[in-house]
């Protein structure tokens, strides 16, 4: 068996193999898509002490950084099941069992899509889906946020800060935010909100030139004019699998505690598969380095 396995392989989970293997403990990493999200990242700019740099770039850097290292990498393979018996078991789709004296999940999250014509054109091309990365990339110019909920109003209002004018559209009669942001948001003077809209096409030729939405109530067609277009209709952690087997939150968020612990002793977790408020390359780094020490700590206990 071995003493830390590690399910997922995006920046948190190699950095929890590395931390792991560092101790000269037995290690694996299992992953459906090595790199996970930042494989679909273009510029990245905020990953400290690296001005600039691409996602299949940092990418290809983390399991080359892995393979320095006596680490099992098991690549296209997905787990569907976690069972706590005397040692950990991961079952993998293709009926595989490992087994394990620890286990680290970190299988990430995914932005849900609008699903309308243009989105997946225009992806890196004027649709973005993370403010904190890509808003300074916006700077002086008009964008869309598609979603009235927190994550929408937060991108809206950050995103005021930076760019000329923002527009909000909210397929509900109301905001769903919380009323403390919706009161800053009607604060701000380059904001416009459109609620009980539909959102229909983000348009564009090279790139995103504009959106087409249409009024609920009365079903007329609008078309607005602007250079990008934030999707903040929710991140979905990829826990599905894990089902009732461990804690998590009405969002199906893993809950860790600050060793990266999960409810089930010797589970440990880490990066946006979790609680944590934030979802960065950087934050998931940190806590995929938490778990592997959380994970070291227990081993050394039990
Ligand atoms: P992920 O990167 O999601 O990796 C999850 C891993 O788990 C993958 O290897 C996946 O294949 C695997 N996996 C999932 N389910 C299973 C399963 N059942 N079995 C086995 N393996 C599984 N952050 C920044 O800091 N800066 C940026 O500029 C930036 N830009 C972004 C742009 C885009 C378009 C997106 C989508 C995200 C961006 N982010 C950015 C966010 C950043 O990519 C994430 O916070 C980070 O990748 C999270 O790392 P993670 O390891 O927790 O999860």
């Amino acid at each position: 068996p071995y003493d830390v396995l590690v399910v997922g392989g995006g920046p948190a989970g190699a950095s929890a193999a590395i931390y792991a293997a560092r101790k000269g403990i037995r290690t694996g990493i299992v992953a459906e898509r090595f790199g996970g999200q930042v494989m679909e990242t273009m510029g990245i700019e905020n990953f400290i002490g690296t001005k600039y740099t691409e996602g299949p770039k940092l990418a290809a850097s983390l399991e080359e950084h892995v393979k320095e290292y006596e680490i099992d990498v098991m690549k296209t393979l997905r787990a569907k099941r976690l069972e706590k018996k005397e040692l950990i078991e991961i079952e993998l789709e293709n009926g595989a069992v490992l087994k394990s004296k620890t286990v680290i999940l970190s299988t990430g999250a995914r932005w849900r899509n609008v699903g309308v014509p243009g989105e997946a054109e225009f992806k890196n091309k004027g649709v973005a889906y993370c403010p904190h990365c890509d808003g300074p990339l916006f700077a002086g110019k008009h964008v869309a946020v598609i979603g009235g909920g927190n994550s929408g109003i937060e991108a809206a209002i950050d995103l005021a800060g930076i760019v000329s004018h923002v527009t909000v559209l909210e397929f509900m009669p109301e905001l769903k935010a919380d009323s403390v942001l919706q009161k800053r948001l009607y604060s701000l003077p380059n904001v416009t909100v459109h609620k009980n809209v539909q959102t229909k096409e983000i348009t564009g030729t090279d790139k995103v030139n504009g959106i087409t939405y249409i009024e609920r109530d009365t079903g007329t067609e609008q078309h607005v004019e602007l250079e990008g277009v934030f999707v903040q209709i929710g991140l979905v952690p990829n826990t599905d699998w894990l089902a009732e087997t461990l804690e998590r939150t009405r969002f199906g968020e893993i809950i860790v505690d600050n060793h990266g612990a999960t409810s089930i002793p010797g589970v440990f977790a880490a990066g946006d598969c979790t609680n944590s408020p934030f979802k960065q390359i950087i934050i998931s780094m940190g806590s995929g380095a938490t778990a592997a020490l959380g994970a070291f700590d227990y081993l050394i206990r039990n």
